[in-house]
């Protein structure tokens, strides 16, 4: 569960061509992180995944099934956003059992995904509190919390950590990374920081302006760039 095939998927907003047709394969367990500058198509390639945008052609495939223009509800993805979207009324529990709620997962189950949840990003201690009351950091468990009980074939973050400052940004990395491992789970994790890229990828896609650059392990890109765009980008010597 959770491969995710792109077959020549392109992208126009209009007349404007912000992803011209690409192929891309993500493997099942696999975590993939799309870098690249700011505007070079990051979060549109991923609200494609995810179903938030319409792919304008080509196909994407989800476990072997087509998925091009399944609802983004039906995909069995999750998605955690940089902006936590947290209901601000409701409690870290309610907040975290929402999507289960409606999805109509019977109660008892519901509680003991919190549970589990809650044991594995720390937040046993919070589960009563509102988001108000609540840090940058644990705000943003709590965002990955409620897409870990949906249970997803893969999840898909758009820079969760780019609110946070830079001393817990890399506690978080590390969180995320050590979910990556508990779970299995396909992450596709967009950022614009070139270390997040290389500490936590197990492969990287580079892009610039919807061009797919390169893809490769991040001590490949380091040592074997493709161009100086690559090497700029990541750092590499050459
Ligand atoms: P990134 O996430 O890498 O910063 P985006 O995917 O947000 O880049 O944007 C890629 C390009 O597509 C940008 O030029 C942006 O202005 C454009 N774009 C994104 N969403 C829309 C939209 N809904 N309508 C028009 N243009 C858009
Ligand atoms: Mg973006």
């Amino acid at each position: 569960m959770g491969r995710i095939t792109l077959d020549k998927v392109s992208k126009s907003f209009g007349d404007v061509q912000v992803i011209p047709p690409l192929d891309l394969t993500i493997d099942d367990g696999e975590f993939t992180v799309f870098v690249g500058p700011s505007g070079c198509g990051k979060s549109t390639l991923l609200r494609l995944i995810a179903g938030l945008e319409d792919v304008s052609s080509g196909q994407i495939r989800i476990d072997k099934q087509d998925a091009t223009h399944v609802p983004p509800a039906k995909r069995g993805l999750a998605m955690v956003f940089q902006s936590y979207a947290l209901y601000p009324h409701m409690s870290v529990r309610k907040n975290i059992a929402f999507p289960m709620k409606m999805a109509k997962v019977p109660v008892e189950e519901q509680n003991r995904r919190i549970e589990a949840a809650a044991n594995a990003l720390n937040l046993t201690d919070y589960l009563d509190r509102r988001p108000g009351q609540l840090s940058g950091g644990q705000r943003q468990r709590v965002a990955i919390g409620r897409a870990i009980v949906r249970e997803p074939s893969a999840f898909l973050f758009d820079e969760p950590l780019s609110n946070l400052d830079a001393a817990l940004r890399v506690g978080m990395r590390l969180e995320i990374s050590e979910l990556h491992e508990r779970l299995e789970t396909t992450m596709i994790y967009v950022t614009h920081d070139q270390v997040e890229a290389m500490t936590m990828a197990d492969k990287i896609v580079v892009l610039q302006a919807g061009v797919i650059e390169q893809v490769g392990s991040p001590l490949e890109l380091y040592h074997t760039p493709r161009n100086k765009f690559v090497a700029g980008f990541i750092g590499s010597p050459k």
